[in-house]
């Protein structure tokens, strides 16, 4: 069977140890190598220490219905690992946490970690093991994670009395729901903690934010850590009540795919705006909301082309295109104002959407767009970087354009972007103006000249 050509192969074939040299771990910068394996043996210490506090049988029953609970969430989401696979773009999304957290909070520290190491194993083993994207070492690290977060959980737990109490059947309000809030703060933190020093060290980013994560992500892991003390205040009732759980469980998974799903159909790939069908649709919306409007209201649209953007490629190759068009897209992205919609119509052109914007303000986005992306500077991959890109704007204002529809307004942009191109390029135009703007200066004195 073809393995494809990346260093992380699966280890479908051969002997399993065949495919360690290949692993990107060694790839990692020695910082971050010396991180990975700080967090892998400090998790397998934390594993040792465990073991030395005494376990009620109970303890091992709950945490087999956990463990048992948490399998079958895993069989019965197989099938939406499946379809990530197969848009193999679109994040992984662990709901593990459900159960992990319900047992930070009811067990003692060994069978809490042995939960979290049977569940990354049995997922390892389900949806990891053919998945070239998620070689063993990266299983091992993430489920190293999470044993120290599910540790953090565990000791609030243990010392706000939250376990004692759930473990004998009657929590016993606001003090023991201050425990469950403490101890999900705590998991929740210690894994954003770890994942962000990670991503901080392996991932050249693009936006700070990208360490945190969205806030839909952080809601999610909320979430599912809310549920979890569900599950934990249903187990220490009677093990049994967990069961339900798996299909809530299961339930989520599937949402949270079909949203994940909706979002990619609507995403450019290479830069992450609205591709050009999501972005047409968009327009043509606010176009019908802005006629809708009392008052009378204006739409400012901007076609924007990248200048001699084959000569980036000639001359850097295509991969360092790439960076630059995702580089453009975040300048285009930061320029413009919040609620403005950006998309990439594909190749180097992009198109944006400015509801209710005047004539003087649309001019002053579109210098800013120009002149960030004229101060980008971008790593060429071999040491330099590549500077002073250009890009031409055509601008249209409805309803100073004669135009009824999307199509209309978009050719009037697009006519006024050629303008631009046929006037030398790196400089912005608009619809309808035929004379050439000398507004950069003039923006500094605060007023347009025409
Ligand atoms: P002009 O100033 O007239 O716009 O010149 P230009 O070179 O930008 O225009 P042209 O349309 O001739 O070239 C666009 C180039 O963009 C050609 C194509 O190879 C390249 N291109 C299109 N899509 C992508 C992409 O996704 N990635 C990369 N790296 N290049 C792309
Ligand atoms: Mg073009
Ligand atoms: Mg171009």
């Amino acid at each position: 069977m073809d393995m494809g050509h990346r260093a992380d192969a699966p280890v479908r074939t051969g002997a399993p140890w065949r495919a360690v040299p290949g692993w990107s771990l060694w790839s990692l910068s020695a910082r971050a190598l010396a991180y990975v394996l700080l967090v892998d043996s400090g998790a397998v210490l934390a594993v040792v220490l465990s073991a030395l506090g005494p376990v009620p049988a109970r303890s091992w029953a709950v945490a087999a219905v956990l463990a048992g609970c948490a399998g079958a969430h895993l069989h019965f989401s197989r099938w939406i690992e499946r379809i990530r696979r197969d848009h193999s773009h679109l994040p992984h999304v662990d709901l593990c946490s459900i159960w992990i957290f319900a047992g930070a909070l009811v067990l003692p520290p060994l069978p809490a970690v042995l939960l979290v190491a049977t569940i990354y194993l049995h997922r390892w083993w389900v949806v990891g093991r053919w998945d070239a994207s998620r070689p063993p070492h990266r299983c091992l690290f993430t489920g190293s994670m999470m044993v120290l977060a599910a540790l953090a959980a565990n000791g609030v737990s243990a010392a706000t009395g939250l376990r004692g109490h759930l473990m004998a059947g009657r929590p016993s309000g606001v003090l023991d729901l201050v425990g469950i809030i403490g101890a999900g703060a705590a998991q929740w933190g210690v894994n954003s903690l770890l994942v962000g020093i990670v991503i901080a060290l392996t991932v050249k980013l693009r936006k700070i934010g990208e360490a945190v994560g969205s806030g839909a992500d952080n809601l999610l892991e909320i979430g599912q850590l809310a549920l979890g003390s569900f599950v934990a205040l249903a187990v220490a009732w009677w093990p049994g009540f967990a069961a339900p759980m798996v299909v809530a469980a299961v339930a989520l998974h599937r949402t949270v795919l079909i949203h994940q799903l909706e979002l990619a159909a609507r995403t450019d790939n290479k830069t992450g705006l609205l591709n050009a069908e999501a972005w047409h649709l968009q327009a043509r919306l606010e176009l019908q909301r802005t006629r809708a409007r009392q008052t009378p209201s204006t739409l400012g649209l901007f076609m924007i082309d990248v200048d001699h953007f084959k000569d980036v490629n000639d001359r850097y190759g295509h991969q360092v295109g790439d960076s630059v068009l995702r580089a453009i897209a975040d300048a285009l992205s930061s320029s413009v104002r919040r609620g403005d919609s950006v998309g990439r119509f594909g190749g180097e052109e992009f198109a944006v959407l400015l509801p209710m914007v005047e004539r003087t303000e649309a001019l002053l986005i579109a210098e800013r767009v120009r002149s960030q992306v004229l101060g980008l500077k971008i790593d060429d991959s071999a040491g330099g970087v590549v500077t002073g890109l250009g890009v031409s704007i055509g601008v249209a204002i409805w309803p100073e354009v004669d135009e009824d529809t999307v199509e209309g307004v978009l050719a009037a942009a697009d006519s006024a972007l050629y303008e631009a191109k046929r006037l030398g390029r790196d400089q912005v135009q608009v619809a309808g103006v035929v004379r050439r703007l000398r507004w950069v200066p003039a923006v500094r004195r605060g007023q347009v000249v025409d």
